[in-house]
């Protein structure tokens, strides 16, 4: 079906970027000066071959002055020169004057007093040959090496250019891209608000004391808008717009990323208040390693030559760092400091209404039929990233020119969807069997959630694919900071957390593997009540494996077993066992109870994705509840 699929359109870059133009001088200015200075050499080298000056042998000259023939001499240190007389035997020759070469002739003087010739001497005064012989040449060579040396460092930043950074600098109306061309992803485009709101009034900002973020990452899918969001902000902003790649650093020579670092700050300090934006970030960030093969010195000194620009940097100068990645997890940890990029944003895929949002802008310049209903085809592209859908539309489009219509119909939507999808099965778009069990998955866990009592109420339910691995999520949020944790929330929580295989098991009577990471947090969990917390009646109120948390880290060392025998840990595993098991039950027991109320709040989850905590508790009928967990 894809055979004929022409190639995606929507990674290509450059389509929408105004105001490229190479810089340096043209090539065809230079090409003019080396002809008008040939040219000119020919000119030069024309009026010695053509001016009557003859050059005769020696002896020729001799028989000329015996003849009386010869006017006038000049004797200089190498040559004789001189003028013939005016007469019938010399009007043959094709010259009047002429020069010879100087022999050792003593008589010469005699010479030319017997036949009454004016003769002069000349001292050695070489500078126009000289001149001619040496200058001319040189500069002829260098000529020639400065125009080539300037072609080779034209638009593409060549030889000369290596320090200097490559950033597309666009001028604060240049940026056409407004936040009305981005949609499906509000949350991050309300904190973007925030930036423009500083860029255009920082002193509202600065006067109260206040510290604006010196950078902002944002992080998410490839194809969600990151890019297009970055643009959006320039454009709302009116402020120039430095614009580059993190693979644009990173060259084969050491120290040429690290400068450029250092002369873009510099341009972006100079034209503050502004914006700087490095697309592609973990290009650079990389986390730097000690690797085996040797470290990668250039990138690191690049690295660190930001780290130091991005602390050295006065952000009430009014410079704004914008970076965008779809890796976050590689970028090294000292990006993410407070004082660098300390604010991070999700952009995350679109839900079913911002699906529709985003087809509705891309489908403005396309003619649409009647019959096409956008609010379908939204819900038909579970998984799209606007990139996707914005290549829907042109697909579409191009399936309704090659049909020869006059408008693109929803035939065409709907070819074009099923083209896409075939094409996009690579990138792991869920099938409609999937989004079932990750439906009822996230409604297993958000029942439990709500029904069990004294656990954090559900905030949300999201069936979206994120781009972090995680097929859906169930988030809670806690109504108050808690500080310790009784032996039954805990249990609630495992509860919660099993909830979602739970849902899985009653509904389609068999497992998938999206519960891995419920699992393991839950027999972590179970763990940590049995040889932490000693909350298991069997092995009482001992620490079995000593401090192993981190001390300002909320995170487990990777450390040996603590010191206890086969049969302790026998006994451990047992009661591990047992807490899970019970909390199994409870969950079983829960969503068998509440059968049809899961079957309602997975209908619904499939139909908009995205769930509120307030329309969860409408569809169960229950009140406001009360975890600091967010299950997967
Ligand atoms: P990213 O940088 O996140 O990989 P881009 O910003 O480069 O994605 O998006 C590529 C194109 O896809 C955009 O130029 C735009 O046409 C379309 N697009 C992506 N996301 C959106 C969105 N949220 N709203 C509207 N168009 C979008
Ligand atoms: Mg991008
Ligand atoms: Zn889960």
């Amino acid at each position: 079906m894809a055979a004929s699929k022409p190639g995606p359109r929507f990674n290509k870059r450059g389509r929408d970027r105004p105001g490229q133009r190479p810089i340096g001088p043209r090539p065809s200015a230079s090409l003019w000066y080396g002809l008008a200075f040939l040219l000119l050499l020919f000119l030069v080298q024309m009026y010695y071959v053509t001016s009557n000056v003859g050059s005769l042998p020696y002896s020729e000259f001799k028989t000329l002055l015996k003849n009386g023939q010869v006017a006038e001499v000049t004797i200089a240190d190498q040559a004789v020169r001189g003028t013939l007389k005016q007469t019938a035997s010399t009007d043959q020759k094709q010259f009047k004057q002429f020069t010879t070469t100087r022999v050792e002739d003593p008589k010469l003087i005699e010479e030319l007093e017997a036949q009454g010739v004016k003769y002069t001497g000349e001292t050695a005064n070489r500078w126009l040959p000289d001149l001619l012989g040496w200058i001319i040449p040189l500069v002829f060579f260098i000529g020639i090496w400065g125009f080539f040396f300037r072609r080779m460092s034209g638009a593409e930043g060549g030889v000369m250019s290596f320090a200097r950074s490559r950033a597309k600098i666009y001028a604060d109306d240049e940026v056409k891209v407004r936040f009305a061309d981005v949609a499906g992803v509000d949350e991050a485009e309300d904190e973007l608000k925030e930036i423009v709101e500083f860029l255009k009034n920082p002193k509202k900002y600065t006067n109260l004391g206040g510290r604006i973020p010196k950078g902002v990452l944002l992080v998410g899918p490839p194809g969600t808008g990151k890019t297009l969001l970055a643009r959006a902000v320039a454009g709302e902003a009116h402020v120039p717009f430095f614009s580059l790649t993190g693979s644009e650093f990173v060259e084969m020579f050491v120290g040429v990323g690290a400068a450029r670092i250092r002369d873009l700050f510099q341009q972006a300090e100079a034209k503050a208040p502004c914006i700087v934006f490095i697309d592609e970030l973990d290009a650079l960030g990389k986390m730097r390693v000690q690797s085996p093969l040797g470290s990668h010195e250039e990138r690191e000194q690049t690295l660190n030559q930001l780290l130091a620009e991005m602390d050295g940097f006065d952000a009430r100068k009014g410079v704004i760092i914008m970076a965008a990645t779809n890796r976050p997890e590689v970028l090294d940890p000292a990006l993410l400091r407070p004082g660098r990029f300390d604010r991070q944003v999700l952009v995350d895929k679109p839900d079913v209404k911002g699906r529709e949002a985003i087809l509705r802008i891309h489908a403005k310049g396309v003619k649409m039929a009647a019959d096409v209903d956008l609010k379908i085809v939204a819900a038909r592209t579970a998984g799209f990233a606007g990139a996707d859908l914005a290549n829907l539309v042109n697909e579409a489009a191009l399936l309704a020119a090659r049909g020869d219509k006059t408008s693109v119909g929803m035939k065409d939507f709907e070819s074009a969807i099923d083209r896409l999808i075939a094409g996009l099965e690579k990138k792991r778009v869920m099938s409609t069997k999937e989004r079932e069990i990750v439906a009822y998955h996230e409604s297993g866990h958000a029942i439990v959630a709500s029904v069990l009592p004294g656990l954090d109420p559900v905030h949300k339910i999201s069936i979206v694919q994120r781009g972090f691995g995680a097929l859906g999520y169930t988030m809670q949020l806690p109504l108050e900071d808690r500080y310790l944790m009784t032996r039954g929330d805990l249990l609630s929580q495992l509860a919660v957390l099993l909830g979602g295989r739970t849902a899985e098991e009653i509904a389609l009577g068999d497992i998938s593997t999206g519960a891995q990471n419920d699992l393991q947090r839950a027999t972590d969990i179970a763990r940590a009540m049995v040889t932490e917390f000693g909350m298991s009646d069997a092995l009482g109120a001992i620490n079995y494996d000593g401090n192993k948390r981190a001390r300002f880290l909320d995170i487990v060392m990777p450390q040996e077993r603590g010191l206890y025998g086969e049969e302790t840990a026998q006994k451990i595993d047992a009661e591990i066992k047992r807490i899970l098991t019970e909390a199994h039950d409870t969950a079983r027991d829960i969503l068998s109870g509440h059968r049809d109320k899961l079957e309602t709040v997975t209908r619904r989850l499939l139909d908009i994705e995205v769930m509120e905590g307030e329309e969860l508790r409408k569809l169960l009928g229950v009140g406001p509840l009360k975890s600091v967990v967010s299950s997967q």
